[in-house]
C-alpha cells in the first residue's frame, strides 16, 4: 500500500484527512497548522471540536461510502483520531490515498480479543482472560479465572463504558444483561481477572514510514469513575521498569507496522507489567507533552503521518495533566489565574457529566536535573 512515492515527505500545504472530530483531532489539527498543513475533518457531528479549527469538514456518517469516497479524493493522506470506523470505509479510503496507520492496526485495536492475542504474540503479558460469547461461557470463564473479575465488551468500549465488575456476589445473568446493548452491537465479550495493581502507566511511541521511532517517557495515570483524571510525568517507577514499558510499546508498534502513534496502557503489579489496552492515535495520557516536551504527541503524530522526520520527544520539564470533566470546566478563570497553569479547552458547548471538556498542564523543572 505504501509505494515509494507515498513514502516521500508530504510537503506543507498538503491536506491531511482526519477521521473523527473530537479533541484529539482538534489538537492534531492545530499542530498540523503550525507545520503549514490543511486538515479536512470527517465526522458525523456538525461543529465538532476538530472542525472548529480545520480548513474543511465533511459531516457524514462513517458508513456513508459516497461521502467517504468524495473525502478520499480531496485529501493527500488519511489518519484517525477515532478508530471505531467500519472496515469497508477504510478499504474505500485506502483505494485512493495512503492511510496511516493502515487498516490492520485498527482492526487489532478495535477488538480486545485480537489485542490480547497480539500482545501474547510479542511476549507481553496481559491480565488472565477468556473470550465470552454467552452466559454459559461466562460461567465457565468465571470458574477458570476466579472472582473478582471484569466483564468487558470486546468492541466499542471506552472510558469504562461496556464494563461490569464481577464481585463475590455478582449474579452472572445480571452481569451479562448489564453489558446489554454493548454486547448486542459487538456480539462478544471478554472476561478479565481483576488486577490488584500498584498503579497504571502508559507509553506513547511514534513510528515513522521508515521504521524510525521515538517514545515519550512512561507516565503515571490515575482514573476516577473509569475516566482518566490525572497524568504525572515522569511515572515514579524504577528506570528498569520504565525501559521495559518503552520496549513493550516499541515492539508493539514495530510488529503492527504502525505509522503514526501507538499508546499502550499497562498495569504495574508486584509481578511486573501487564498490558491493559492500546490505541493507535494520540492519547489523553499524552496531553502533558504539549507543555513539557520538545516535540509534543500531536506534532509527532503529524510528522509520522506526513512521512516527515520525527522530532525529539525529550521531556524538558516534569508535568501533571488534569482532565477537566463536565462541570470542572467552569473553573477556567481560576485556572488562568495561576501563571504556571496551561489551560487547553476543546470548544465543546455542553458540559455533560463525564464529558472531557479540556485539560490543564502544570509544569515544573525536572526533579532529576537540579539547577538546570
Ligand atoms: P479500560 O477501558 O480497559 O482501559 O478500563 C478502564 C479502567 O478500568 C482502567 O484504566 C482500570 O483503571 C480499570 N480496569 C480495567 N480493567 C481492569 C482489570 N482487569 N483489573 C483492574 N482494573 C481494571
Amino acid at each position: 500500500m505504501t509505494g515509494e512515492g507515498e513514502r516521500r515527505p508530504l510537503p506543507p500545504g498538503s491536506t491531511i484527512g482526519m477521521i473523527g472530530g473530537g479533541q484529539l483531532g482538534r489538537m492534531a489539527a492545530l499542530a498540523a497548522a503550525r507545520l503549514g498543513y490543511r486538515v479536512h475533518v470527517f465526522s458525523p457531528e456538525a461543529d465538532s471540536p476538530a472542525a472548529q479549527v480545520s480548513a474543511a469538514v465533511t459531516v457524514a456518517d462513517y458508513s456513508d461510502q459516497a461521502a467517504i469516497e468524495d473525502f478520499a479524493c480531496k485529501v493527500d493522506v488519511v489518519t484517525f483520531e477515532f478508530e471505531n470506523i467500519p472496515a469497508e470505509s477504510v478499504r474505500h479510503l485506502a483505494a485512493h490515498v495512503p492511510v496511516r496507520p493502515c487498516w490492520s492496526v485498527l482492526e487489532v485495536a478495535q477488538d480486545r480479543v485480537a489485542e490480547k492475542r497480539f500482545f501474547a504474540s510479542i511476549g507481553a503479558a496481559t491480565a488472565p482472560w477468556r473470550p465470552v460469547s454467552g452466559l454459559d461461557d461466562l460461567a465457565e470463564a468465571v470458574a477458570a479465572i476466579g472472582r473478582p473479575a471484569v466483564l468487558k465488551t470486546a468492541r466499542l468500549g471506552y472510558d469504562g463504558k461496556g464494563q461490569v465488575k464481577i464481585g463475590p456476589d455478582t449474579d452472572l445473568a445480571e452481569a451479562w444483561a448489564a453489558l446489554g446493548s454493548g454486547l448486542a452491537d459487538s456480539g462478544a465479550g471478554v472476561l478479565e481477572g481483576f488486577i490488584d495493581f500498584a498503579g497504571e502507566i502508559s507509553v506513547i511511541v511514534a513510528r515513522g514510514v521508515d521504521g524510525d521511532w521515538a517514545a515519550f517517557d512512561p507516565v503515571w495515570n490515575v482514573h476516577r469513575n473509569h475516566i482518566l483524571d490525572t497524568t504525572t510525568a515522569p511515572a515514579p517507577i524504577a528506570p528498569a521498569l520504565a525501559a521495559r514499558a518503552m520496549d513493550i510499546a516499541h515492539r508493539a508498534a514495530e510488529a503492527l507496522g504502525v505509522v503514526g502513534l501507538l499508546a499502550v496502557e499497562m498495569f504495574v503489579t508486584a509481578d511486573g507489567l501487564l498490558v491493559n489496552e492500546m490505541a493507535p492515535r494520540p492519547h489523553n495520557s499524552g496531553h502533558w507533552t504539549m507543555d513539557a516536551c520538545i516535540t509534543d504527541q500531536f506534532e509527532q503524530f503529524i510528522r509520522a503521518v506526513c512521512a516527515l522526520p520525527l522530532g525529539s520527544p525529550e521531556r524538558h520539564s516534569d508535568a501533571e495533566m488534569k482532565n477537566l470533566i463536565g462541570d470542572d470546566v467552569e473553573r477556567w478563570l481560576e485556572i488562568l489565574d495561576d501563571p504556571h497553569a496551561k489551560l487547553h479547552l476543546y470548544g465543546k458547548s455542553e458540559a455533560r457529566p463525564g464529558r472531557k471538556m479540556g485539560h490543564v498542564n502544570r509544569i515544573a523543572p525536572r526533579a532529576d536535573r537540579p539547577g538546570v
